[in-house]
C-alpha cells in the first residue's frame, strides 16, 4: 500500500540519502553546459534532453552512488533545482511503501 508522506521537514532531506528522487524528472537542455552527447536524447523536433534508461533515471545517475557523474557539466535544470525546495519535497519520498 502506498501512503503519501506530507509535512516533511527540510532537515529531514539530503541529496545523500535521496536517491537523486529529481533525476527521474524530464530534464530540458536549454544551454550548452558541456553534457556529453552519449547522455543526450534529441527528439524528432530537435529538442535536447537528458537521456533516462529505462530504469527511469537520468543515465548521467550513479547506480551505485546516486550521484551525477557530469556536475560540472550538468544542465542548468539541474542547477536551478534545490534542495529542500517544494519541488525537492515533492519528489523526496513522496511516497513510502508499507
Ligand atoms: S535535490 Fe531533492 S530530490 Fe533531488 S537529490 Fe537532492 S534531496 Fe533528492
Ligand atoms: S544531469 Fe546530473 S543532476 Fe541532472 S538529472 Fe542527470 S544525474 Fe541528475
Amino acid at each position: 500500500m502506498m501512503i503519501p508522506v506530507k509535512n516533511i521537514t527540510t532537515s529531514n532531506i539530503e541529496c545523500s540519502h535521496c536517491q537523486a528522487c529529481c533525476c527521474r524528472m524530464d530534464v530540458m537542455i536549454i544551454s550548452d553546459t558541456g553534457v556529453p552527447d552519449k547522455h543526450i536524447a534529441v527528439d524528432e523536433w530537435g529538442s535536447e534532453t537528458m537521456l533516462k534508461l529505462d530504469d527511469g533515471w537520468c543515465s548521467a545517475v550513479d547506480r551505485n552512488t546516486y550521484l551525477c557523474t557530469i556536475y560540472e557539466n550538468r544542465p542548468w535544470i539541474c542547477r536551478e533545482f534545490e534542495m529542500g525546495s517544494d519541488e525537492c519535497k515533492e519528489e523526496f519520498n513522496v511516497v513510502k511503501w508499507v
